[in-house]
């Protein structure tokens, strides 16, 4: 029908235009998708997949959702963007108002931002000038851990993951910054103190340095997808405090609701300095993001030497993508993203346990809405893709992890195709890749 249509536009793509981490000279495989609802992908050929990705932790209620549709048409006839500096307007402030009112007790100021790196440079510049203001001017490092992913500018680059990352490429230009081993204590084990010990000894020699100390809470995500104790964040929560350095949870993946509580930080009961919020924001409508902080952080930083904070993105606030934040942080509240979430993390536990039982396969995890198969070896994306998109689902692997974080909305039937589906694919790629 019309892919024939679609032939030169491919090529096109092929020749012209950048994906994600893609090669201009050997292109990975892309698929053309014309349009999408509920949790369907329909492919040009009019082939339909079921999505377990939510376009990266994004579409939480699934796709061409009628309220949110209609979020973005009412704001579009009113208008769909002004500049923020010197004007407000009612969709960043209502906005405002529910992040303050769902995020934990005490992020009561929030700076909107347009992706979820910037939230993350815009943590950073607030934690180095709130040590500024406070007379603590050689603070100047952040201190992150190992396994993190922090997003893709320059300052959240920098605290990545120094080894998996990119820093190799770019460490003439990047800030140096210190890092403690990823937790190591999973999910759900036993305690071991332990755990904190290198964490701390970094914090006990050189906290005269440190701004902040970044972490994504509970599930280290793009790094590896690896979800860890809760007490970790409470001792390092507790020795922020006594060593004078901000606590950054980076909730950009983990925020609303995917670990199974609304914000991860809640599985500790901690309450961070600054929180940075990000993907499922706006129902993966529109790119947006926001960076939450305290009153004492923010008066701070308002009563240093520059008196004011230094950041201003062009889009800031922009109505359309915060109008329908609302709409989609009031479905969450609406649909009870709790049992909805509840019920995913049933779902891929049953699904996917039989994986557990096949050569190569290292480890199988659930944690709220999140599925995780993890390989002996790293994945070759190439090969088991395609094997998932001939069995009707869209799942994108990554690295050594053949993981799901599907949409909330996901019927159970679904996700049992999803499942299932992902089973056979990696035993027929299994008999690709390693035939026995
Ligand atoms: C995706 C992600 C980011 C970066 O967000 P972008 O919107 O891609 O810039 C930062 N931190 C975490 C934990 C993420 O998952």
């Amino acid at each position: 029908m019309t892919s024939s249509f679609l032939h030169p536009d491919l090529k096109f793509d092929q020749e012209h235009v950048w994906h994600p981490y893609s090669s201009m000279t050997e292109p990975s495989p892309v698929w053309p998708v014309v349009s999408a609802h509920g949790v369907r992908l329909r492919l040009d050929d009019g082939r339909e997949l079921i999505d377990g990705m939510a376009s990266w932790w994004c579409a939480v209620h699934g796709y061409n959702h009628p309220a949110l549709n209609q979020a973005l048409i009412t704001q579009a006839e009113q208008m769909s963007h002004v500049m923020f500096g010197g004007l407000t307007h009612a969709p960043a402030i209502e906005l405002a108002r529910r992040l303050v009112a769902m995020t934990p007790e005490g992020l009561d100021k929030v700076f909107i931002a347009d992706t979820g790196s910037v939230s993350v440079e815009v943590a950073i510049k607030m934690a180095i000038q709130y040590q500024q203001a406070r007379g603590e001017g050689k603070r100047t490092k952040l201190l992150a851990l190992e396994r993190g992913y922090h997003g893709d500018t320059l300052g959240a680059m920098s605290v990545c993951d120094p080894q998996r990352g990119m820093h190799h490429l770019f460490s003439g230009m990047l800030p140096q910054q210190f890092f403690a081993p990823p937790p190591q204590t999973r999910f759900g084990d036993t305690w071991d103190a332990q755990d904190c010990a290198e964490l701390r000894s970094i914090l006990e020699q050189h906290h005269s340095s440190i701004a902040a100390l970044i972490l994504e809470p509970i599930v280290q995500g793009a790094g590896g997808m690896r979800f860890y104790h809760p007490q970790y964040l409470r001792e390092a929560r507790a020795l922020c405090d006594q060593y004078g350095v901000l606590l950054i949870a980076d909730e950009i993946a983990t925020g609303f609701g995917r670990s199974g509580k609304l914000f991860a930080c809640e599985h500790a009961d901690i309450v961070p300095d600054i929180i940075c919020l990000g993907k499922a924001i706006t129902g993966g409508y529109m790119s947006l993001a926001a960076t939450l902080t305290t009153t004492k952080v923010a008066e701070t930083i308002s009563q240093g030497d520059a008196g004011c904070f230094m950041h201003g993105p062009t889009f800031m606030g922009n109505p359309l993508a915060c109008r329908v934040a609302c709409a989609s942080l009031d479905l969450l509240l609406e649909n009870d993203w709790q049992t909805q979430v509840q019920r995913l993390e049933a779902g891929l536990k049953q699904g996917l346990a039989a994986a557990r039982a096949m050569p190569g396969v290292a480890d199988v995890r659930v944690l709220g809405g999140i599925g995780v198969i993890e390989m002996v070896d790293p994945i070759d994306t190439a090969k088991l893709q395609p094997k998932c998109v001939e069995r009707g689902i869209w799942v994108r692997p990554f690295a050594n992890n053949f993981y799901v974080m599907p949409p909330y909305v996901m019927p159970d039937e679904d996700l049992q195709y999803l499942t299932s589906a992902m089973l056979e694919a990696l035993q027929a790629y299994f008999d690709e890749v390693s035939p026995s």
